[in-house]
């Protein structure tokens, strides 16, 4: 059986677009999406597809955003500590290079790949594969490719619980030395706020549709 080639002829021939519920499995027939509204499943309620609406902007403004942080976030202080009057700065990398020797070796690695290398591919594959759907250009070879791509690494951004881990750990260090935020810190904190409302609009299908659409035109 080869599904991808069954969907496209169905289309081709012009038959009305049929979308599955991924929590129920109810089968819809898709019409029209009122603008700023959603199609929600006549079984369970749930969402099956967003107006594009400004879709596309949140999500590329998300991602240059997330670029910018990142990597700026790289040569700001991180944490500034100061105890019996002496005091160090760290940076993000040299807070990450702080485990880089012994049995806790891969965790530089790991931590430099979820923090850092993960989330900046994850945005450079979204702006890869949005950026001409948005300028109304053609796009670009292997759109679906990048943005597939971009869908896998989303669960692998994970700034959030890096931060969670260092809160924690201030909470610790707080009554033995006096700690001072850097500016990288904060822009961890942003990033893990812009996360979290791109994950809370974005609407993986709509976009596939779109792109869907564009391609056949
Ligand atoms: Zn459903």
């Amino acid at each position: 059986m080869q599904p991808v080639d069954t969907a496209s002829r169905l289309l081709d021939a012009g038959a009305p677009e049929i979308i599955a519920c991924t929590v129920c499995d109810a089968l819809h027939e898709v019409k029209e999406i009122p603008e700023g509204g959603r199609l929600r499943c006549t079984r369970c309620g749930a969402t099956l597809l967003r107006s594009p609406g400004k879709a596309l902007d949140r999500i590329l403004a998300s991602s240059f955003a997330m670029v910018i942080l990142v990597l700026s976030a790289l040569f700001f202080p991180f944490l500034q500590i100061s105890a019996s009057g002496l005091s160090s700065a760290t940076t993000l990398l040299q807070t990450a290079f702080a485990f880089d020797s012994g049995f806790t070796a891969p965790l530089a690695f790991v931590l430099i790949l979820l923090i850092i290398v993960l989330p900046v591919t994850r945005a450079v594959a979204l702006a890869y594969a949005l950026l001409p759907l948005r300028l109304g250009l053609r796009l670009l070879p292997g759109t679906k490719a990048a943005f597939r791509l971009a869908g896998h690494l989303r669960p692998w951004s994970m700034a959030e619980v890096f931060m969670v881990g260092c809160v924690v750990a201030l909470v610790k260090i707080g009554g033995l030395a006096r700690v001072g935020l850097g500016p990288a810190f904060w822009e961890l904190a942003l990033i893990v706020m812009i996360v979290a409302l791109e994950a809370s609009t974005f609407c993986e299908k709509t976009i596939w549709r779109m792109i869907d659409q564009k391609s056949r035109s």
